[in-house]
């Protein structure tokens, strides 16, 4: 394959150095534009990313462990004004990766610059804690970074996941080894070279890409690793908390969702509707917090459904630059969403299109609004990834709560009313990890903590929070005469 100037050459970045795989393989991108190959990258093997780690690890040992946090920090910042002047090169490769409309890309490299600003400008700012004991003692708790963290990344949000993952591990003095998704990786090798050029010391950050279940099976069952951060599947989830349980190591898993937007008969139906839309239509439904499910008082169910199907059928998925759903990520992908839609044992209410000149070798799926679906069946149940939203009446406020809380999943709550008492008492009764109360932010914002219960994960990243999952204390008790 010839090599195109603007896309990254196919080396992982080890210890500052760009290299090949040990092997010499590679594997090709292939573009959710057209389906055509168009890049590729190196296909590590477990010899690859054990270099990564040991990179880490003399890192950490070595000029990266010494900085001081205020150093750190300065150092994230600069990267934070570097990513916003490439903000524009970055997102058009990452919709040439990843397949994204372009004002998405856009959005993920405001986020991405963001983070590095929010969490650089935390490093300094996470204090340990003397605490009263015994006269006599002096007890300090101190805040240490782990050691060598690994971040294993999927392809939906790849840099907004990297700036919220890396970003946090960095902060608090960790050195990093990255294997992001397969599927879209291109963007994350770009922000290493950036990361190098601001002045990282080699093996601050390492990337080493390639499949999953080679590469990344490899980085979360290295001995080497102190602590883990997982954002993708439950399926690969539960393997990564294995993993990590043999190692005796923490970890953070940000799996999927089946999160509830509930509209209540009292609700802004005309603030709700392009909302409820937007959250599912977003990033073409590949979305670990998608609002995939809306349940709807029964008084407003002919009138909100209308609204919705209004704007179901008007969303084109298309190339164009101002497409609101682009390409799903893989025909993989695709043709999981289209088995959905065709099993679906519920009424079709809208669909939207496929624009005419999308490339018909191309991952478009044209948007689905089925209701009412039954809360058991598969539709309202399983995670589809993709811009279907199953529709489901429900009549008390108890009912609502029991079918918002019946699924495995618990990462995200939609709550549309106007009654204050009501928003306070489905804020607490929602079992998931964040509520939106008449909006729904998709997971957004950096300074929220983010993250699931059950089959969406544990612990919390984003925000400050994020910083205590990335570090350790270790109490120092002194005993002075
Ligand atoms: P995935 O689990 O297949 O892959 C995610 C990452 O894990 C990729 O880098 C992949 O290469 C790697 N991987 C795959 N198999 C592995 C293995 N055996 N060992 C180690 N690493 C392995 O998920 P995906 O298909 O890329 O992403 C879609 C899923 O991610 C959805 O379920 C979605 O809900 C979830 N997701 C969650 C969040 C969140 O924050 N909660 C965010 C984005 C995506």
């Amino acid at each position: 394959m010839q090599h195109d100037p603007i896309l990254p050459p196919a080396l992982n970045l080890i210890g500052g150095a760009w290299r090949p795989a040990a092997s010499g393989r590679e594997m090709a991108m292939i573009s959710p534009i057209d389906g055509q190959p168009f890049a590729a990258i190196v296909d590590s093997g477990p010899e690859d990313v054990d270099a990564a780690i040991r990179a880490a690890r003399l890192a950490f040992e070595g000029d990266w462990g010494r900085l001081t946090a205020a150093e750190r920090g300065r150092l994230m910042l600069r990267l934070a004004l570097r990513i916003e002047a490439e903000a524009e090169a970055l997102a058009q490769l990452e919709t040439r990766d990843n397949g994204k409309p372009i004002a998405q890309s856009r959005a993920d490299m405001a986020a991405l610059a963001r983070y590095f600003e929010y969490y650089g400008g935390a490093a300094d700012k996470l204090h340990g804690e003397v605490i009263p004991f015994l006269n006599g003692y002096d007890v300090m708790a101190l805040r240490e970074p782990h050691g060598v963290t690994g971040h294993i990344i999927p392809w939906n949000y790849p840099v907004q996941i990297f700036g919220r993952s890396v970003g946090a591990a960095l902060a608090m003095g960790n050195a990093t080894v990255t294997k992001p998704a397969e599927d879209a990786c291109l963007t994350i090798l770009r922000i290493g070279e950036l990361a190098a050029e601001t002045g990282f010391p080699p093996g601050a950050i390492n990337i080493v890409t390639g499949r999953g279940e080679v590469a990344g099976r490899a980085l979360s069952e290295h001995p080497g690793v102190d602590f883990i951060s997982f954002t993708g599947s439950p399926e690969v989830g539960q393997a990564i908390g294995i993993a990590a349980a043999r190692n005796h190591i923490p970890c953070t898993l940000e799996l999927g969702g089946k999160s509830p937007q509930i509209v209540f008969d009292d609700a802004d139906l005309e603030a709700a509707a392009p909302v409820i839309v937007n959250a599912i239509v977003q990033n073409g439904g590949q979305t670990c917090s998608a609002g995939s499910r809306v349940l709807i008082q029964r008084g407003i169910w002919e009138r909100l459904t209308a609204m919705l199907a209004e704007r179901f059928g008007a969303v084109v998925a298309g190339p164009a630059e101002g497409a609101l759903l682009g390409p799903l990520i893989s025909a993989r992908q695709k043709a999981r969403v289209e088995r959905y839609v065709a099993e679906a044992a519920a009424p079709l209410i809208a669909r939207g299109t496929i624009a005419e000149d999308a490339p018909a070798a191309g991952f478009y799926v044209a948007p689905a609004l089925f209701g009412p679906v039954d809360p058991e069946s598969p539709l309202a149940q399983e995670e589809i990834f993709g811009p279907v939203l199953a529709a489901i009446p429900f009549d008390t406020e108890a009912e609502a709560v029991a079918i918002a809380n019946g699924t495995e999943y618990g990462l995200v709550a939609g709550i549309w009313t106007r009654d204050g008492d009501r928003q306070a008492r489905m804020a607490r009764a929602m079992r998931c990890g964040q509520v939106f109360i008449n909006g729904y932010g998709a997971g957004g914002g950096i300074e929220l903590p983010f993250g699931g219960v059950r089959k969406s994960g544990h612990g919390r990243e984003k925000g400050f929070i994020a910083l205590h999952e990335f570090s350790r204390l270790k109490t120092v008790v002194h005993r002075f005469a």
